[in-house]
């Protein structure tokens, strides 16, 4: 099972304007035959069918720690192309089509079903297909598909960053390149460890060099990029430092290292907002807080008090904020209602 966090893998900061269009260009990042959504269910789907994971647990270990990163890369490439959605869609009289301009952007799913939020397919509009995922049962098979996977994402990104110089974007493809190294390396020597190839050596592709990247460059430089994750903290999949341990050679020979838990720079994610108006109603806890009143009155239950818990959860507090006692007392009254109701029957 998973636990989830309202942290992203890395700060990221909204674009000064909207740029539908680079987002168009990164949904492959996302929903491509090498985005995230494959990286993802590719070893999602291999670390759930996994054969002898006990016997074979560092290489089990890796394939799930990076699994969960995985899942935290949708978030954050998905985020980024929210972000760049973020008031697209202009609002105004609709007869004057304020709209129009929607017609001409590479995705118009973005605009017409998406309501200015991304979807789950790649730059040319095919929605991501299960099909792009390869689980055989033969674990050097599988790693060895997750090691092309990863020179091709990287490929990808590479690409991409070179097509956008939206900063939500670069920032992003930045650290996913980074990642990606990590994940192709990490691969590499886990099928040396089993077969004695050198991956890297047989196929030195693709030739990107990350420190050229300002944006990944700044990743490497507090060592992210000599750093696996387990994103437990229950020391499950403490193994893979059987894979990922000793010098990497792509780092000068600094130690790889194996790091419990989640990266230290993960950090609270921006709000997206915008098209409240269009898309959803406006939120305002004050008017819920009446309608909620009203209806509790209708219902013979006793009246809200502005501090009671109902009206503090609104505003975003905990269950051992004040009122939170009074929202339990409220539960025990709304009981012997019920029970009259049934007996009314
Ligand atoms: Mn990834
Ligand atoms: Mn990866």
């Amino acid at each position: 099972m998973f636990f989830r966090s309202e942290k992203l893998l890395i700060p990221l900061e909204k674009p000064a304007s909207p740029d539908p269009n680079g987002a168009a260009a990164i949904q492959e990042l996302l929903g491509g035959k090498f985005g995230e959504m494959s990286t993802l269910n590719n070893y999602l789907h291999q670390s759930f069918g996994f054969k002898e994971k006990k016997k074979l647990k560092p290489f089990y270990d890796l394939v799930a720690s990076i699994t969960a990163e995985e899942l935290g890369h949708v978030e954050l490439i998905t985020t980024a192309i929210n972000l760049m959605l973020e008031d697209s869609l202009p609002e105004g009289d609709p007869t004057s089509a304020p709209l129009e301009e929607a017609k001409n952007l590479r995705n118009t799913h973005h605009s017409i079903v998406g309501g200015g939020g991304h979807q789950v397919m790649d730059s040319m509009g095919h929605f991501w297909s299960g099909e792009h995922v390869f689980s055989s049962g033969n674990l050097v098979s599988d790693l060895l598909h997750n090691f092309f996977l990863e020179t091709g994402a990287r490929m990808h990104k590479h690409r991409c960053y070179q097509m956008t110089t939206n900063a939500a974007a670069r920032n992003v493809i930045g650290y996913l390149m980074v990642r990606g190294g990590v994940h192709q390396a990490a691969y590499a020597m886990a099928l040396r460890k089993i077969t004695g190839v050198e991956m890297t050596k047989m196929l030195p592709t693709p030739n990107i060099d990350d420190s050229k990247i300002p944006e990944a460059r700044k990743w490497q430089a507090i060592g992210s990029h000599r750093k696996l994750y387990t994103f437990s903290n229950e020391g499950e999949y403490a193994d893979v430092a059987g894979v990922w341990s000793g010098p990497a050679d792509w780092a000068d020979g600094e130690p790889l290292e194996v790091i419990q838990g989640a990266p230290e720079y993960a950090a609270e994610g921006p709000v997206i907002g915008g098209n409240t108006s269009l898309f959803s109603p406006d939120y305002a806890p004050e008017e819920i807080y009446e309608i909620a009143a009203q209806l509790m009155k209708k219902g013979g239950i006793s009246p809200l008090q502005p501090n009671d818990g109902l009206h503090s959860r609104f505003q975003g507090s905990t269950s051992d904020s004040p009122g939170a006692s009074a929202q339990e007392g409220r539960k025990t009254m709304e009981e012997p209602s019920e029970k009259k109701k049934k007996s009314k029957k």
